[in-house]
């Protein structure tokens, strides 16, 4: 566990983002913080160290990531995990067998496998409701419940959850609220502002920014929860290692850039799909006609660079997913570079077909992760696999 300290930079995000976290070295004065590729450091005497004793429970590269994302999110503590998957691991670890979690309908496919093929068998037991009205998670509610679980917006048909009026409902209620906010990143929305006790990400995603490291970060400002998580990140250690929190951290000095330019092109090619015949739903919260778009105004700085887009007819979206050059077609998202997906055979494929139709993720969804490149690139690109 790593506490923000009172030398840590304070000021704007984008100074944080480059700031916050960093120490110069000690021995050299390195300006970069250095990757400490050591799993263990000597000892002055029996007790006396430098507050580092062994790589599962502390490593200086990491502590500097978790000062910087906690920072970031405004929060004053940060924990780096070895995936996204290993953070939710822990917050589920902070319930006991017979707890009750109400969580989004629509989770990454791999948080909602996590909770129903693992968690349900250790007793643990779920209601997935649909988050876009805050009603019915309060109704979810029972006497056992303990976690409200969100993700928002969501993957990947880019639902939102309105955070604050869920906060209100959280906090009356004495419950935990965790919110995934691996798609919009503290540049674009801060989850703990709204009213959330802890917010999750897939490191792997936006904050890394370039598709070379798996990872996972846990922020909060409770000192309770922090002391636990601090306790289940060492006593499972599911840690990543220093060269991975190295990658990490260098990835977040050019996030608010990134997001800029994330932005931009997820407005302007959603923009430009909204108005393309074969294109018969745009999922995008940046555009005007998303229901949920005065909520994304409100609780969003920005809307980022995933889109959803529902083409009608399997084998148009199998070809779109085929005949795109750059839009490459693999897994994961939010790195410098352009993404396409089928999340119903790919990132989505654990979840149950029902839920999958009852949230309208079908066969024929396509999922853009709009990367940096020239946004005319980017249309370009989607007007020529959507010829013919
Ligand atoms: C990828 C992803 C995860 C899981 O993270 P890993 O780093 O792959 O374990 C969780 N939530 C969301 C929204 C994701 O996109």
């Amino acid at each position: 566990m790593t506490e923000l300290r009172q030398d840590d930079v304070q000021g704007g995000f984008a100074t944080r983002a480059v700031h916050a976290g960093h120490t110069p070295d000690p021995l050299s004065g390195a300006v970069m913080t250095p990757i400490y590729q050591t799993s263990t450091y000597i000892q002055e005497g029996l007790g006396r160290h430098k507050g580092y004793e062994y790589a599962r429970t502390q490593n200086p590269t990491r502590a500097a990531l978790e000062r910087c994302v906690a920072s970031l999110e405004g929060a004053q503590h940060g924990f780096a995990f070895a995936s996204g998957l290993a953070a939710l691991d822990s917050i589920l670890k902070l319930l006991v067998a017979g707890d009750h979690v109400v969580a989004g309908e629509n989770l990454y496919g791999g948080s909602h496998r996590l909770m129903e093929q693992v968690y349900q068998g250790l007793g643990l037991r779920f209601s997935f409701v649909d988050m876009r009205d805050p009603e019915r998670v309060a109704a979810a509610v029972t006497p056992a419940t303990r976690l409200v679980y969100a993700e928002t917006p969501t993957n990947p048909m880019m639902f939102l959850a309105d955070l604050a009026a869920i906060g209100h409902i959280t906090q009356a209620r004495g419950l935990l609220f965790a919110v995934d906010n691996t798609f919009a990143t503290p540049c674009f929305q801060r989850p703990l502002e709204h009213g959330a006790d802890i917010v999750l990400h897939s490191s792997t995603k936006y904050l890394n920014g370039h598709s070379d490291m798996v990872g996972g970060i846990l922020v909060t400002s409770r000192d309770d929860l922090a002391e636990r998580i601090g306790f289940l990140q060492n006593a499972a250690g599911a840690v990543p290692g220093p060269m991975d929190c190295w990658l990490c951290l260098r990835g977040i000095k050019t996030l608010p850039l990134r997001m800029r330019q994330h932005n931009l092109a997820g407005r302007e090619v959603a923009a430009w799909l909204v108005q393309h015949p074969k294109v018969q739903k745009v999922y995008y919260p940046g555009l005007p006609n998303h229901p949920q778009h005065a909520l994304a105004r409100r609780q969003m700085q920005g809307f980022g660079g995933m889109i959803s887009l529902e083409l009608g007819d399997v084998a148009v979206a199998r070809r779109v997913v085929e005949r795109t050059r750059i839009f490459a077609l693999a897994e994961s998202l939010g790195g410098v570079e352009s993404l396409i997906g089928h999340p119903a055979s790919m990132t989505h494929a654990a979840v149950p077909i029902a839920l999958r139709q009852a949230m309208g993720l079908t066969d024929s969804l396509v999922r853009l992760s709009c990367g940096v490149e020239d946004p005319d690139d980017l249309i370009a690109d989607l007007a020529h696999a959507l010829e013919g």
